[in-house]
């Protein structure tokens, strides 16, 4: 099998890997310079999409901010999964909210804007504090503005404004602020035949808007709140692949933050953690074969590689842990790769975590040290 993944970044790195024990091969079209690229060296192996669409199997996605013309090429073919609809969902925070809405998903009271009379009725009717959120093109936090007191109101329109007339179609989904306790997603898998495989919530932290800690979590009734709304989400897009749901914890109270039509930065802890990866089952899905197992296999948390592009050597001898790396250009802040810790019985996971923090910069990885903190308390 062929698949053809758009987007050449870590995450069609980590297809390949996944792939490639069953005999599945990969290649990634670079959507900015246009080449058709080996996921892992980068090699230009191509170019153009016309010819790489012809030679693939299946075509399928790694990020959902794909200009629209190359997403109707592909959905043409009559290859590309999962599907058009859902790769525009995840990019666009209406068509999100619509797709949450339709399918009876509970998350935050929101309103459109796109002009100053639509910001007032939005603050009448979603009231404040507000988070106000981009419709597209923003992600990690970027694009985001914080609407707490009155006085603000100026200044934020004003930015607003701009970001509006930046781009075409651009709009901002005005959100009610929700004081969640904590963010857990859920990453699964749905099968051609339909047939739905999600596995262990993960529990998230975020620094400075980005994902720096995931550990994937057992709470039954939370599980069972997530699975149903997975499953109401992916029946609702007919959802060939693996999906992600970002949810706020509010009071025991799951509400979808997000989705993801694509394999997911907080499911990366089942390349150690579950039978069968998030990648693989991905792959699995699109290429119409069975899906693996998503069951626990020891438990894992990931820690992100942010902006650092060396390690120190001692990691790789302590017990449990498993480094990442992207092949990337160093950059402040940048997605570099990931640790994954194991644990075998209740508490190893929570003192391997300890001796990782130990050896990792705090300034670089302060959730780590931020978690071996509170559990040396
Ligand atoms: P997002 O890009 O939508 O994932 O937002 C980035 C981060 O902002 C989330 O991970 C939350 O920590 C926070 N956030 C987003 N929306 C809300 C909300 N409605 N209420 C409270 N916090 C939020």
């Amino acid at each position: 099998m062929h698949v053809l993944v758009l987007g050449a970044g870590q995450l069609a790195r980590m297809m390949s890997l996944a792939g490639a024990p069953l005999n599945i091969e990969i290649s990634a079209y670079d959507v900015t310079s246009g080449n058709i690229v080996h996921p892992l060296t980068q090699a230009v192996i191509g170019h153009g999409l016309d010819n790489a669409i012809e030679h693939a199997d299946v075509i399928t996605a790694e990020f959902e901010h794909i200009p629209h013309p190359i997403l109707e090429v592909c959905e043409k073919s009559g290859k590309f999964l999962p599907s058009t609809q859902a790769i525009k969902a995840g990019g666009d925070r209406r068509l999100e909210k619509a797709l949450l809405d339709n399918a009876g998903v509970r998350n935050a009271k929101y309103a459109v804007i796109t002009t100053r009379e639509d910001f007032t009725q939005a603050i009448e009717y979603v009231g404040m504090p507000m988070v106000l959120k981009s419709a597209l093109g923003g992600y990690d936090g970027k694009g985001q503005w914080r609407l707490k007191e009155s006085s603000q109101i100026d200044e934020i329109w004003q930015q607003m404004a701009q970001c509006i007339a930046d781009s075409d179609n651009q709009a901002i989904v005005a959100e009610e602020f929700i004081p969640f306790q904590r963010e857990v997603s859920l990453v699964g898998a749905r099968g051609k035949d339909g047939a739905i495989a999600v596995y262990p919530l993960a529990e998230n932290v975020h620094t400075n808007g980005v994902l720096s800690l995931s550990t994937a979590i057992a709470d039954p009734a939370l599980q069972e709140q997530a699975q149903q709304m997975f499953s109401a989400v992916a029946e609702s897009l007919n959802y060939v692949g693996v999906l992600a749901l970002e949810f706020f914890d509010l009071d025991g109270q799951l509400l979808v933050n997000e989705i993801a039509p694509r394999v997911h930065n907080s499911g990366h802890w089942t390349q150690q953690g579950a039978e069968t990866c998030q990648f693989e089952n991905h792959l699995r899905a699109v290429c119409g074969l069975p899906l693996g197992g998503t069951q626990l296999v020891r438990e894992t948390a990931m820690v992100n590689i942010l902006g650092e592009d060396t390690l120190p050597d001692a990691i790789l001898s302590m017990p449990g842990c498993h480094i990442h790396w992207y092949g990337k250009e160093k950059r402040a802040g940048r997605k570099m790769g990931h640790i994954n810790v194991c644990g075998g019985y209740s508490g190893e996971l929570q003192r391997r975590l300890c001796a990782l923090a130990a050896v990792l910069d705090a300034e670089a990885f302060p959730a780590i040290h931020e978690f071996a903190k509170k559990y040396a308390q």
